[in-house]
Parts: structure tokens; C-alpha cells; sequence
């Protein structure tokens, strides 16, 4: 009798998935549906690139920023998917229609793929493209955004931009788990990591900001161009607020008025405390506020937002 269980016997996943859509080799499937081979490379090596945008009540934020950014990635890492913008646009609006969310966390993938042989020249892979609207996430909880987040200042290395250019968004986080560990041994919420100068950098999932005399400094390299930074950078101008990008020593943060960080997976979240020291007066700051506000309007403004169509639903 052969020691191995039966080759046929139906695998049943026992795993509970969020609800939601998503989008693979031409077709929409529930969320607990939608897997991927195990030879891919996007799993076994991260190769791939990807990218989030958002829709809140019922509004795509930036999509057209979010589209760009992906396909720039996918041309840096010599990747391409048959679908062109317009198209990929189409799947992300109907993964969200789909599934009936109106505020939703929506991701699109380009991985590397498989190739028949399993050859390790990465050429031979065919590359494959998913989507995904599953519900709204944040990178800090509503317990934590009404108080402010409590961050860990670590001085765990982001993977340096000589190795991986960070502005290609990729799925090379075992730093930022680190990190995170790091924090959650002091019981900060969430970390930030330095570059190799040991400046500021960035955290898992978000870029930071640092309010000192009413202006705002955020990291220059070593960083993700955050489509959410891109969008402080905007207010600020808007708002006559000054906004640079510079390095930005660690000890820039002990001075601070105000701290925040940004992601489209939240928003603009605002940093009260680093690791357990009180920022400023340990309140969420007025700049913080402000800067909040106009963020959230901007969301309503056809200059940004792309309605999703809805099925009607009887
Ligand atoms: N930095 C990293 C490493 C990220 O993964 C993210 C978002 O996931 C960000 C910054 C923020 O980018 P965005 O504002 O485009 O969400």
C-alpha cells in the first residue's frame, strides 16, 4: 500500500480569505479563488513589481498616476503583460464593480511568471498580470489614527537604491518585517528604517514627513515615490506650505512639531509619539490636520477621482 495519500483526493483550502475580487489569466474570481503557480517567480524569487491604488466612496484616487507608475516599473524590470493601459484600467474598474465595494484597497501585480522548463533566464518566463479590490486597508488601525501612531526609529538598512531601486515598487520587504519586529519589541505600532548614510528613509508601506517652524521635509532617495507624497507635494503648493525633499538626519525627528506618514493605504497618518517620546506636544498637530482635510477633499475632485460603474442591482 502506497504510503502517500491519494494524488486525487480533492485538496479543500481551509484558509478564510477577504471578500473581493480578482482578475487572472482572462478571467474575475472570488478572492478565495484567485491563486497562482508555485513555480512562479513573482513567488519564489519576488520578481515582480506591483502597485495600490484606492477607491473611496466609489471614487478610483490617481489611478492614472498609479498606471504610470506600474508600467514605468515594468519596463526598468524588462516585464510586459498584453494588456495596455486602457485595458488594465478596465479590469481594475470592473474588479471593484464587481465586488460591490465602495471603499476598496485595489492591487495590480506583474510577476515574472513561469517558464515550461523552469529555466533560470528569466527571459524565457511568460509574465503574468492579476488584479485585486479587496476592502480598504490601512497601514494604521482607527484606534491608531485617532491618536497617532507610535513609531519605532530603527537603524535597520533599506535595501539601498544601488541594489534595487526603490522607486520600481517591489515586493523585497524582509527589512521592513524586520523592522517591524523591532518596533513591536518596544511596542511602537510601526518602523522606519535608514538609508545607507543613515538618514531617514521609509517604512513598510508608507514614506514620512517631518514638520519643523511650519515647513515639511520629507526623504529624498532611498524612498518609493509615493503617489500619497506626490499628492502632499501638491497641497503644500497649493497651500503655500513649504515642502522639500532633502536627507534628513534620525536626530531631525527629536526636533520635530509634527510628524506624519503617508500611503495609499490610510492616507495621511499622523505620528504622536516615536518610540514611546512624545513628537511636539503629543497631539496631533494643526499642519497634520490640515493637510489631512485636503487630501480626503481631494478625493471628490474630477481632476483626480474616476467614478466606478456599478452594476445595477435589481
Ligand atoms: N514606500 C513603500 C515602500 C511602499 O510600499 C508604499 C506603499 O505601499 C509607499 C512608500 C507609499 O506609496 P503610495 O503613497 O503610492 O501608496
Amino acid at each position: 500500500m502506497s504510503i502517500l495519500p491519494a494524488l486525487s483526493a480533492r485538496h479543500v483550502d481551509h484558509r478564510s480569505y477577504p471578500v473581493g475580487v480578482a482578475y487572472m489569466d482572462g478571467q474575475y474570481l472570488p478572492m478565495a479563488e484567485a491563486k497562482i503557480s508555485i513555480l512562479d517567480y513573482g513567488f519564489l524569487h519576488s520578481d515582480a513589481t506591483y502597485d495600490v491604488a484606492h477607491v473611496w466612496k466609489g471614487n478610483f484616487f490617481r489611478l492614472d498616476d498609479h498606471l504610470e507608475r506600474f508600467c514605468r516599473g515594468m519596463e526598468q524590470l524588462h516585464m510586459s503583460v498584453p494588456y495596455d493601459k486602457e485595458q488594465m484600467r478596465e479590469i481594475l474598474h470592473n474588479c471593484v464593480a464587481l465586488s460591490g465595494l465602495k471603499d476598496a484597497y485595489v492591487e495590480f501585480i506583474c510577476t515574472r511568471g513561469t517558464s515550461p522548463t523552469f529555466s533560470r533566464d528569466p527571459r524565457d518566463a511568460e509574465n503574468r498580470f492579476i488584479a485585486f479590490a479587496i476592502p480598504f486597508g490601512s497601514v494604521a488601525n482607527e484606534e491608531q489614527q485617532k491618536r497617532g501612531l507610535n513609531l519605532a526609529v530603527t537603524d535597520i538598512l533599506r535595501i539601498p537604491p544601488a541594489s534595487l531601486d526603490p522607486t520600481v515598487k517591489n515586493y523585497h520587504w524582509l527589512d521592513m518585517v524586520r523592522a517591524l519586529y523591532a518596533g513591536y519589541a518596544i511596542e511602537a505600532d510601526s518602523a522606519v528604517l535608514v538609508d545607507q548614510e543613515g538618514n531617514l528613509s521609509e517604512g513598510p508601506g508608507f514614506n514620512i514627513f517631518v514638520v519643523r517652524d511650519g515647513e515639511i521635509l520629507t526623504p529624498k532617495g532611498s524612498v518609493l515615490h509615493g503617489i500619497t507624497r506626490q499628492t502632499i507635494f501638491d497641497i503644500c503648493s497649493g497651500q503655500d506650505i513649504r515642502c522639500e525633499q532633502q536627507s534628513i538626519p534620525v536626530d531631525a525627528l527629536k526636533a520635530a512639531d509634527e510628524v506624519f506618514i503617508t500611503s495609499t493605504a490610510g492616507g495621511v497618518m499622523a505620528v504622536t509619539r516615536l518610540g514611546g517620546q512624545a513628537v511636539g506636544d503629543g497631539m496631533i498637530g494643526t499642519i497634520t490636520q490640515r493637510i489631512t482635510k485636503c487630501y480626503w477633499d481631494m478625493h471628490t475632485d474630477a481632476r483626480y477621482a474616476s467614478t466606478v460603474r456599478y452594476p445595477d442591482i435589481a
